[in-house]
Order: structure tokens, then sequence, then C-alpha cells
């Protein structure tokens, strides 16, 4: 059994910024993730971004990251290398990444407190765990917490597609049965379609279609009703869900993450403060995903779009 302090599960943006939080703060760090890069184009908010050149600046160098330049829109990325990039920087900060599927493994709990994980032949107890495995919800389904699903079913498509002109840069049509969100980059554009019927057909703008794969998804917003409890913290996807046009779930994976880090370290260290640290973790996310849900409520209801 071996002892650290701080035991992440999920490798995606919220694990990482969690992990390299609390390596920063002095924890002892062992991140578990699936290792999985999926090379799906996304944009990067500006707050996103200096989120990113706070937790990893080396990141904004490497050009097999980035689909095009920064711009006041923010800047269009590769998922699969940016989740690499962040893995290879928790690294630098000391955190022992372990590549592995958490699906079999369990919290593992003292007194009604999670203190770690257990099964597989990783057995590492830890004083404070964060969950951040994406809408998946490891912490979610081994402790049943409660979660609430907040809209209708939508479906989700997006890839990469030829580049067009006549609209204006980046463009999002939307109307009542879905929308759809285009931006150039350097060779082309990437896009992201919702549509609130399965198989809803994407409404391509003339001159536009798309090239090579396209990733389907069928997502709800969602969010946990407390997404912090008895010596764990969740975040990024796992605590709140909203889709993507919002264009911020970057930047609350990122910042739900380095918060997250931050209070396990200071719980790790402040033990009397934890409870505390913890309550307004948990309010915060709630704020903040209740903010975004409140704005896309009102755009979506001007144009028709039914959220229930
Ligand atoms: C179609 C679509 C388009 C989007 N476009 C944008 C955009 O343009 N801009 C933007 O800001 N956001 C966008 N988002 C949202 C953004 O992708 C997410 O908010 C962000 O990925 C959340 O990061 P995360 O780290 O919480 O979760 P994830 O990125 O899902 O990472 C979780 C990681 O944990 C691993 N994992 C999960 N469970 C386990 C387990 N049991 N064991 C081990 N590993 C595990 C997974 O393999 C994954 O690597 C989009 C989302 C969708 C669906």
């Amino acid at each position: 059994m071996r002892t650290r302090g701080v035991l992440v599960v999920g490798d995606g943006p919220a694990g990482c910024a969690a992990a390299i939080a609390a390596a920063r703060a002095g924890c002892e760090v062992t991140m578990v993730g699936s290792g999985r890069a999926r090379p799906v184009p996304e944009c990067a908010s500006l707050a996103a971004l200096g989120l990113l050149d706070w937790l990893a600046p080396e990141l904004a160098t490497e050009p097999q990251i980035w689909l095009d330049a920064p711009t006041q829109a923010g800047r269009a990325v590769d998922r699969g290398q940016l989740d690499g990039g962040l893995r290879a920087a928790a690294v630098r900060a000391g955190v022992d990444y372990r590549h592995m599927a958490a699906a079999g493994l369990r919290p593992a709990m003292v007194s009604g407190r999670v203190v770690g994980m257990t099964g597989g032949g990783l057995d590492v107890e830890d004083r404070w765990v964060i969950d951040a495995s994406g809408v998946n919800g490891w912490l979610r389904r081994h402790l049943r917490l409660e979660e609430v699903i907040d809209s209708r079913p939508w479906w989700l498509q997006r890839g990469f597609g030829t580049r067009i002109a006549e609209q204006g840069d980046p463009s999002f049509n939307i109307a009542s049965h879905g929308w759809l969100w285009r931006r150039a980059t350097a060779s082309g554009c990437i896009w992201t379609a919702l549509s609130s019927m399965r198989g809803g057909a994407v409404n391509w703008p003339s001159g536009m279609q798309p090239t090579g794969r396209i990733w389907l998804e069928k997502r709800h917003w969602r969010h946990l009703r407390c997404a912090s409890g008895a010596g764990y913290f969740v975040c990024g996807d796992a605590a709140g869900y909203l889709d993507p046009a919002t264009g911020d779930g970057l930047r609350f994976a990122l910042e739900s993450g380095a918060r997250a880090g931050g209070l396990a370290a200071a719980a790790l260290r402040w033990s009397e403060r934890a409870s505390v640290a913890s309550a307004l973790y948990a309010d915060w996310v709630l704020q903040t995903y209740r903010a975004g849900r409140a704005a896309l409520v009102d755009i979506y209801e001007r144009a028709g779009l039914q959220v229930r």
C-alpha cells in the first residue's frame, strides 16, 4: 500500500489541471487515466488560454496542438494533442501518471470517507481524491452521488470541413432544431453541430462540406447536486456539463481542476479547514453551472429551441 497526498482519477484537462495544481502546492500526486487521445477539434476561449498559460506555458509553442493563430475569439486546438501536452506537463510537475482504466477500481472508504482507490492491483490510500473522469462520472456511479439531468438529450456532431469565406468568422447559426458553429483554421475549418433530433441533419452553408471523420455524441445538460464531500472533489464534466454553445467547457474543466487541486492540497495541510473549503467549492461549481445554463436557456428560447 502506497500512501500519497492526492489521487486524481481522469487524465483530461480537468484531471491534469488538478494534478499540476496539487503537485505545485507540494503534494505527492498520483493521476490515473486511460491515456485516451481523440484528435477532435475544439476552441479554447481566451479564459481557457490564460489558464493553460498558467498551468503549462510551454504548450503555447508546441505547434501540433494549435490549428490556428490566437484571436479575440480564442484558439482552435486538436484535443488529442492538447491532452497529451497537459499529461506531459503533469509528469514534469512531478505527478506519478498511471495509464489504466479505473472502471474496475473502486473508491476506498474509511468511516464513510473517501480515502483512495482499491482493486486491479492498484491500491492507493490517499487522503484526498479528485474525480475528473468526465461525463461517465467514476465517483458518481460508485457513491451514487445525486445528479440533476437538466435538459432533453442533444445529439452533437463535430469534425473538420472545407473553408468558406462568405460568413463571419467564427459563425454560429441557430434555429429551432439546433445549431451549427464553425471557425476557420489554417487549413480549412472546424465545426460543431447540435440537434434536438436523433440523426438530425446539419444545415451546411453553401460552399462548405465536412471532410474526414465526424464524431457523434449524445449528451444532456447535467450537474452533481454537490461536487465535493468527505475526502473528495469532483471537477470538469464529471461535476457539471452544458453543451459546447457555452464555449466554456475547457475553461471550466481547467479552472475547476486547478481549484480542486489547490483545495485538496490546502485540506491536507489544514484539515480543520477542509469542510469549509469543500462547501465553498461545491457552491462555486453550482453557481458557475447555473450562470452558464441561464445564458444558454436565454439564447435557445429566443431561437425557439426547446430545452426540455
Ligand atoms: C461535441 C463537443 C464539442 C465541444 N467543443 C468545445 C469547445 O469548442 N470548447 C470548449 O471549451 N469545450 C468544448 N467541449 C467541452 C469539452 O470537451 C469538455 O468540457 C472537456 O473535455 C471537459 O474536460 P474533462 O477533463 O472534465 O473531461 P474529459 O475531457 O472527458 O476527460 C476525462 C478523461 O478521463 C479519462 N477517464 C474517464 N473515466 C476514466 C476511468 N474510469 N479510468 C481512467 N480514466 C478515465 C477519459 O479517458 C478522459 O481522458 C465540447 C464537447 C463536446 C461533446
